[in-house]
C-alpha cells in the first residue's frame, strides 16, 4: 500500500461539510485547516488534520512538504467544449474591430468553421489537439473537466467527438465527464425539424447504446433550438438514461431556466439573461446554474449573470470557464475566480465553493471528488500563495506549484 503525507500547507482548504451541494452561507465555508496536513493511501485521503497530526502518524509514507503553500482540491470544470480542430483568429480580430458574435456568425465565421474543421479531421487528429490542451488544464490546476461534443453535427462526427474523449481519458490524468451536444447549431443544409429529428432518433439511440456520455445538452437559443425543440431532444435523452444539461438564456431571455426546472435538468447554463422568475423557477426543481463568466468578458459583453441574487435564492451556484475557441478560449479556471469575483461580486470563497465542491455534484461526482475529506481521491493542487484568496486577487498568471491526480504527480 503506497502512502503519501502532504506537510505544512499554510491553509489546506477542505471544502469539508454535508453531503450535498452547498448553498447559502455554507458556500462561504471552505473549511481552512492552517498548516495542514494530509495522509494518503492509494490515491485516497486517509485522514486530514494538522500537520502535526499527520507527521505523527505518517510512518513510512513518502513526504510531500507543501513549504509553506495553499493547498486546493483540484478544479472541477463543468462546462467545456473541449474537442475541436482549428481556431477562431479571425472571429476574434473582427469582434475586436466591433462585429457582434450574432453578426459574425451571419457572416459565415463563428461555430461553423470550427464545425467544418472538426468534421474534417480525423480521430488521431482531434486527440493530439484535445491532450495539448488537457494538458493546459492540469497546469492550471484543474483535474476533472466535463466535456461536450457539439462541433460534428452529424451521427459519425458527433460518435467521433465522443470517441475521442473517451480514447484521452484512457491517455490522460485529466478526468473527462462526457455529454452529447448534438443540439448544438442546426446545420445550414438541413430544415430544423429535420435536424431535430436526426438528433433525437439517431443520434441518441448511438450515444446511449454505446454508453459514450453521461449527459445530454441542448443550446437552447433564438436561431438555434427553440423551447419545443430543446423539450423533444431531452425528453428523448432522459428516457434513455442520460441526465441533463441546459446551455439557456445566453444571448436572449428565451424561458430556457423554466424549462430546465421542468425537465428537471442537473444544470442550467450561462443564463446571463435571466430574471428572477427563471431563479425561482430553477430553485423550485433544485437544478444547479453554471454560470460561466469567461464567455461574457471574451464577447466583450458587460451582462453578467446574477449570481449574488441566485445565491440568495439558495441556490448551488457553480462556476466552469466554457472553455471553447469562439467565445471562451481560456482553460483557466483562476482567471474566472477572478472574474466571479470583480464582475459578479463573489466573495474569492464562494468562487472556491462553486469551483469544486459544487461543480463535483453538478456532475455526479460529489461523493468522489471536490474536496479534501477521508475517502475521497486524493485531487490536489498546491499553489505558489499563503492566501487562498490570493488565487482570485492576482489574474492573469499561474500561481500552479503542483498538481496531484489520485495522490501521483502530474504538474510538478
Ligand atoms: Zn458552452
Amino acid at each position: 500500500m503506497r502512502s503519501l503525507a502532504v506537510l505544512h500547507a499554510s491553509q489546506l482548504i477542505t471544502l469539508a461539510g454535508p453531503r450535498r451541494p452547498r448553498v447559502g452561507d455554507e458556500i462561504s465555508a471552505v473549511g481552512i485547516i492552517r498548516d495542514g496536513g494530509m495522509l494518503i493511501r492509494d490515491g485516497k485521503i486517509d485522514i486530514v488534520g494538522s500537520s502535526d497530526e499527520i507527521e505523527k502518524i505518517a510512518r513510512g509514507a513518502e513526504i510531500v512538504d507543501a513549504g509553506v503553500r495553499v493547498v486546493l482540491p483540484g478544479f472541477v470544470d463543468a462546462h467545456t467544449h473541449l474537442v475541436f480542430a482549428g481556431n477562431r483568429l479571425d472571429d476574434f480580430e473582427r469582434r475586436a474591430r466591433g462585429k457582434t458574435y450574432e453578426q459574425i456568425a451571419e457572416a459565415g465565421g463563428g461555430i461553423w468553421s470550427t464545425v467544418e474543421k472538426t468534421c474534417a479531421a480525423n480521430e488521431a487528429d482531434l486527440l493530439s489537439r484535445a491532450k495539448k490542451r488537457a494538458h493546459w488544464f492540469l497546469k492550471c490546476g484543474t483535474t476533472t473537466v466535463e466535456a461536450k461534443s457539439g462541433y460534428g453535427l452529424t451521427v459519425n462526427d458527433e460518435l467521433k467527438i465522443l470517441r475521442v474523449m473517451r480514447q484521452l481519458t484512457q491517455e490522460i490524468p485529466l478526468e473527462i465527464v462526457p455529454t452529447f451536444l448534438g443540439a448544438h447549431a442546426i446545420p445550414r443544409d438541413t430544415p430544423p425539424n429535420e435536424y431535430v429529428d436526426r438528433v433525437t432518433n439517431e443520434m441518441l439511440p448511438r450515444v446511449a447504446s454505446e454508453k459514450l456520455a453521461e449527459f445530454c445538452d441542448v443550446f437552447c437559443e433564438r436561431g438555434y433550438f427553440d423551447i419545443e425543440q430543446s423539450r423533444k431532444i431531452l425528453t428523448a435523452a432522459k428516457k434513455l438514461g442520460l441526465k441533463l444539461r441546459m446551455h439557456v438564456d445566453q444571448l436572449s431571455k428565451s424561458g430556457g431556466a423554466k424549462l430546465a426546472a421542468e425537465l428537471k435538468a442537473t444544470t442550467a447554463d450561462h443564463l446571463e439573461k435571466t430574471d428572477e422568475q427563471g431563479i425561482a423557477a430553477l430553485k423550485s426543481a433544485e437544478v444547479q446554474p453554471v454560470l460561466l463568466p469567461g464567455s461574457v468578458y471574451a464577447l466583450g459583453s458587460k451582462s453578467f449573470p446574477r449570481a449574488r441574487e441566485m445565491i440568495g435564492a439558495g441556490l448551488a451556484v457553480v462556476i466552469a470557464t466554457d472553455f471553447n475557441p469562439g467565445s471562451s478560449p481560456t482553460v483557466s479556471m483562476p482567471m474566472i475566480l477572478s472574474l466571479a469575483c470583480t464582475q459578479m461580486r463573489m466573495s474569492p470563497a464562494e468562487a472556491i465553493t462553486a469551483s469544486t465542491i459544487n461543480a463535483a455534484y453538478s456532475l455526479s461526482r460529489g461523493d468522489k471528488i471536490g474536496s479534501l475529506e477521508p475517502g475521497k481521491l486524493a485531487n490536489f493542487v498546491v499553489f505558489d500563495c499563503e492566501d487562498y484568496r490570493e488565487l482570485a486577487y492576482w489574474f492573469g498568471f499561474p500561481q500552479t506549484h503542483s498538481v496531484y491526480v489520485r495522490g501521483e504527480p502530474v504538474i510538478r
